[in-house]
């Protein structure tokens, strides 16, 4: 009876695998003007369920990549053909690249394993992605190093009952200035945890090499704002692409809102999909979602002393301002610009990665709902961007982990001009 149960279990774990992608393929197409720009958006609020957009229609100048199931390649190259839109193969098989990760995830685990002794202070390294688990503990582990510089808490749970996570960075004392950066809103994109933790230990563990910035700003950070996403995309019977959260939709058998449209402010006015199924599903009702409920009370509760709202997501190397909603410009603009693009310089500057900064000029692609927009406009925070971190495309969300260190180490470096500014703010 026993072993009849655990072939059960066995079969059951069997067929509950992780979804394959075999001969899905990922296009990069160039939108050459506004309307083949408006035929990918329409393609992108209405039918992303067929088509997955790894990155967003932004401009009429920079590539769009979008994965396709093998059985509507056909009907993909007839529409691009039909609106005369350039497009080309970027990845001629996506289960090839997420099947090579997974193996190379797997033994650096062995060799973690194998080399236990010699072990680093806390479980997280910077050398493979890790699951929420691992963050959580790492997290734990650090503000125990370091309780006078951090401290952790949880600020809710999601839907599926995982912790929403918020450090505080801080000296301590009061008045000061803050800074507060999300990461894992979108759960397939996991080098924004990664860079987003690092952060974390670089303020903490590096104080010394620059005590000025967390004397004088209180940091708020929270690496993983979709935790039920996030671990779905490492879970054995998950999705590794999986994008939205994961609660269910009423009357939909499709899961998920997408976090970055269900935010209040110009909330479902473009951009933004009405279907459960489409991969910017905006939830039916703005803050529908507890997981912006949290982010939105927590970034409430500090939004008097916050000067800059960091969103981290990847990819495709931008650094973005608001608005989303309009091309209209934000009346603090110039300042918005000045300071993105001496950041950007700096991050350039360690290894020639090319950012593209959002501007008036190049944004077209109009979308509603998303945590920046609200920061600046319902919020009240005088700056905010949204990163979108390594690479444009070649790996995509499966940027190798060998990336992980010299994105970070880039990025950090751009964060450091914000905190100089800040400080002078
Ligand atoms: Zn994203």
């Amino acid at each position: 009876m026993r072993a009849l149960f655990f072939f059960f279990l066995a079969t059951i774990s069997a067929i509950a695998a992780q979804k394959h992608y075999d001969g899905y393929q990922v296009f990069e197409v160039n939108a050459k003007d506004k309307v083949s720009l408006e035929v990918l958006t329409k393609l992108q609020n209405e039918r992303s369920d067929v088509y997955d957009f790894w990155t967003e229609p932004r401009n009429a100048n920079r590539p769009i990549d979008i994965m396709v199931p093998p059985a509507f390649i056909k009907n993909f190259v007839d529409l691009m053909q039909a609106f005369d839109i350039d497009y080309k193969v970027k990845i001629a098989d996506v289960e090839r690249i997420i099947e090579a990760n997974r193996k190379e995830r797997e033994s650096v685990v062995r060799k973690k394993l194998r080399s236990r002794s010699g072990a680093p202070r806390y479980s997280l390294n910077w050398e493979s992605y890790s699951d929420l688990p691992v963050i959580e503990e790492f997290l734990t582990e650090l503000a125990a190093l370091y309780p006078n510089l951090m401290t952790t808490s949880v600020v809710g749970q999601s839907y599926e009952g995982n912790n929403m996570n918020l450090v505080k960075i801080s000296t301590g004392g009061s008045g000061k200035k803050a800074i507060f950066i999300d990461g894992g809103f979108h759960a397939r994109e996991w080098i924004s945890p990664s860079f987003v933790t690092w952060v974390i230990r670089e303020l903490v563990e590096n104080y010394a090499a620059h005590p000025q910035y967390v004397d004088n700003i209180d940091w708020y950070i929270m690496p993983v704002v979709n935790p039920d996403g996030y671990r779905y995309t490492f879970a054995a019977n998950g999705d590794r692409l999986w994008r939205k959260n994961r609660r269910p939709n009423d009357g939909s058998a499709c899961i998920g809102t997408d976090m970055n449209r269900n935010f209040d402010f110009h909330w479902d006015e473009g951009g933004s999909s009405d279907l459960p199924c489409a991969e910017t599903y905006n939830g039916g009702a703005a803050f529908s979602e507890i997981e912006s409920r949290i982010i939105r009370d927590t970034i409430l509760g500090i939004a008097n002393q916050t000067m800059v709202y960091l969103t981290v997501h990847s990819y495709g190397q931008y650094w973005l301002t608001p608005w989303g909603y309009t091309a209209d410009l934000p009346a603090n603009y110039d300042q918005l610009y000045d300071l993105a693009v001496r950041a950007v310089d700096k991050l350039t500057a360690v290894y020639g990665t090319q950012y593209t900064i959002g501007s008036s000029t190049n944004v077209l692609y109009v979308n509603t709902g998303p945590s920046d927009d609200w920061a600046m406009g319902g919020a009240g925070i005088p700056y905010a961007y949204t990163l979108e971190l390594r690479d444009t495309g070649k790996y995509g969300f499966e940027l190798p982990a060998e990336q992980i260190i010299p994105n970070n180490l880039e990025t950090w470096e751009a964060i450091k001009v914000v905190a100089e500014d800040v400080m002078a703010m």
